[in-house]
C-alpha cells in the first residue's frame, strides 16, 4: 500500500521508482544515523543525438544535472512529507551513501551492462541515477543482477582499450583522463587527441546496441545545449572568469586547466607542446 502511494507520486512527476533495502546497498553499514531503510531508487534520461560538430560528451554539453535533478526531486519530497509526516525523505543526485549501481542491479532498475554501465529497458544507458532515501521501511524484493547482451561492442569502440571482462580500469579511460588535472603521460594525450572531445567519452555507449532506439530525452529537449567550446571562447579567461561564464555547466566542476588543456591538443594535435600555456592563453 505504502510502496503504491510512493510510486504514484514518482510518476506523477514523471519518474520511475524501484526499492531496495538500505542495508543491502549502503557503502557504509556501520552508520546509519538517520535510521534509514528504503532506497526510491530512480532516473532521468539524457539521451539525445548530437550535432555532428559537439566536441562535449552528451550528459556535459547539457545544464548541470546536479541543479537540475534536485529539483525536480524536490516535488516528490515535498508530497511525500505531506502524505508521510513523520518520516524524513532525503534526496541523494551525487555524493551518496548508497552503491548506486548496486541498488539498480537489485531493485530491478536495470540491467549491467559489459560496459559496467547500468542499462534500462526503456531509455537505455544514457541515464542519471538518483534516489530518495527514506526510514519507511517497505518489503523489498532483491532480485538476481541480470547481464547485457555481452556483445563486445562497448570493448571493441572503447578509444583505451579501458573495458575488459566487465571490468572498467579507470586509469585507462579517456573520459577519467578528460578530467585529470595536471600534467598527463604521452600516452594519455593522444587518447584525448584520438576521441577528439574536450570533455568525456561516449563511445561505450553509442555503439550499445541497447541505446539505438532512445528517445530524446525531456532532459535533453528543455536544456539548453552548448555543444562546442574552443580556445577562442576561452582566451584569456582567468579560472574563476571560465566558471563564470560556463556557470550551469557539470564541465567546470575541475576548474579552467583540464579543458584549456584538452582543447589546445585536439586542435594541435598535441603539437608544440612546449608553448601550450602561451597559446591558449594569448
Ligand atoms: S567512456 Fe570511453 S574510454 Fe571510458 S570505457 Fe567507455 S569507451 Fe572506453
Ligand atoms: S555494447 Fe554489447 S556488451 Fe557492451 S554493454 Fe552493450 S550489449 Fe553489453
Amino acid at each position: 500500500m505504502i510502496a503504491k502511494t510512493v510510486k504514484n507520486v514518482f510518476e506523477k512527476h514523471g519518474f520511475p521508482v524501484y526499492f531496495a533495502e538500505y542495508d543491502a546497498v549502503a557503502t557504509d553499514k556501520s552508520n546509519n544515523e538517520k535510521g534509514y531503510k528504503t532506497v526510491f531508487l530512480t532516473y532521468m534520461s539524457y539521451a539525445y543525438s548530437p550535432s555532428p560538430e559537439q566536441n562535449i560528451c552528451r550528459y556535459a554539453a547539457l545544464e548541470d544535472y546536479h541543479k537540475y535533478l534536485p529539483k525536480k526531486l524536490e516535488g516528490i519530497k515535498k508530497e511525500l512529507e505531506k502524505l508521510f509526516p513523520e518520516n524524513i525523505f532525503d534526496i541523494y543526485t551525487d555524493s551518496s551513501p548508497i552503491n548506486e549501481k548496486a541498488a539498480a542491479d537489485i531493485s530491478g532498475l536495470g540491467i549491467r551492462g559489459k560496459n559496467t554501465l547500468i542499462i534500462t529497458k526503456e531509455h537505455g544507458s544514457f541515464i542519471l541515477l538518483a534516489e530518495i532515501i527514506s526510514d519507511i521501511e517497505l518489503p523489498c524484493k532483491a532480485s538476481e543482477p541480470v547481464y547485457c547482451l555481452n556483445c563486445g561492442k562497448c570493448e571493441k569502440a572503447c578509444p583505451s582499450g579501458a573495458l575488459k571482462d566487465g571490468l572498467i580500469n579507470i586509469e585507462r579511460c579517456v573520459s577519467a583522463l578528460t578530467q585529470k588535472k595536471g600534467a598527463l603521460k604521452k600516452e594519455e594525450e593522444e587518447l584525448i587527441i584520438k576521441n577528439g572531445l574536450i570533455w568525456g567519452c561516449d563511445r561505450c555507449q553509442e555503439v550499445c546496441p541497447y541505446n539505438e532506439n532512445a528517445e530524446e530525452s525531456d532532459f535533453a529537449k528543455n536544456s539548453v545545449k552548448l555543444t562546442k567550446v574552443t580556445s577562442e571562447d576561452i582566451k584569456g579567461l582567468s579560472d574563476r572568469q571560465f566558471r563564470e561564464k560556463y556557470a550551469g555547466r557539470a564541465f567546470t566542476w575541475r576548474g579552467l586547466e583540464p579543458i584549456k588543456r584538452n582543447i589546445y591538443l585536439i586542435e594541435n594535435k598535441g603539437e608544440d607542446n612546449d608553448d601550450r600555456s602561451d597559446k591558449s592563453r594569448s
